[in-house]
């Protein structure tokens, strides 16, 4: 049995009386970058990915992602519950990275709908049980892969899709998958009825 860490990046973020292990660090892919405080570290992210052209993206977000999944200890709004189906090897991540670096290597425009699609079907992966926390095995994988995916989907996020994780059924980043075509997903077999891939 499994620990999973359910944490809404609304209300999820670091403590920052609590410096977290090894002091206020992120890894954007394999570059460690570190900050004197929590503000700092922000400012650090976003002009190394400013500097290296990478899409902003919800920089705060990556960081209270990252800070809160490592160690939900060092912050608020997380809740621990057990649940069965959670794989912390590091599987699933290795899944969804495969899944991303296919999509982003095919040679044809990904297609994408609109946000208002997304915002719903990020509703309809919210309440699936099927809906899980891929973030296990090293941190700069994580990271790594929180980059790819955000590069599939350019950087889009709707209210709901930040805090979704991956499929455990179709093997996809939830907050990415949210957003593309149908057109771009095979669909896994046994999807519950409710799965916006069936509709
Ligand atoms: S089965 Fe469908 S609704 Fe459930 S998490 Fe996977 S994609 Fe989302």
């Amino acid at each position: 049995m499994a620990i999973q860490i359910i944490y809404d990046l609304s209300v999820a973020k670091p403590i920052i009386g609590m410096i977290p292990p090894s002091g206020w660090h992120y890894f954007d892919s394999d570059a460690k970058l570190t900050g004197y405080s929590y503000d700092n570290l922000l400012h650090v992210v976003e002009t190394y990915r400013a500097e290296n052209h990478i899409p902003i993206g919800d920089v705060e977000g990556d960081v209270n992602s990252y800070i809160c999944s490592n160690w939900p200890q060092f912050c608020h709004g997380v809740d621990m519950v057990v649940i069965n189906s959670v794989n912390p090897s590091g599987e699933l991540l290795n899944d969804i990275q495969t899944w991303a670096k296919n999509l982003q290597n095919s040679n044809k425009n990904i297609m994408y709908v609109t946000d208002e699609l997304a915002e719903e079907r990020a509703k309809t992966c919210r309440n699936c049980p099927n809906n899980v926390n891929w973030r296990g095995g090293c941190s700069s994988c994580i990271s790594a892969t929180e980059r790819l995916t955000a590069s599939v989907r350019q950087g889009r996020d709707t209210a709901s899709s930040a805090v979704l994780g991956g499929c455990a059924l179709q093997r996809h980043d939830n907050r990415t998958a949210i957003f593309l075509d149908k057109d771009e997903l095979q669909k896994a077999t046994a999807l519950p009825e409710n799965c916006w891939l069936n509709l």
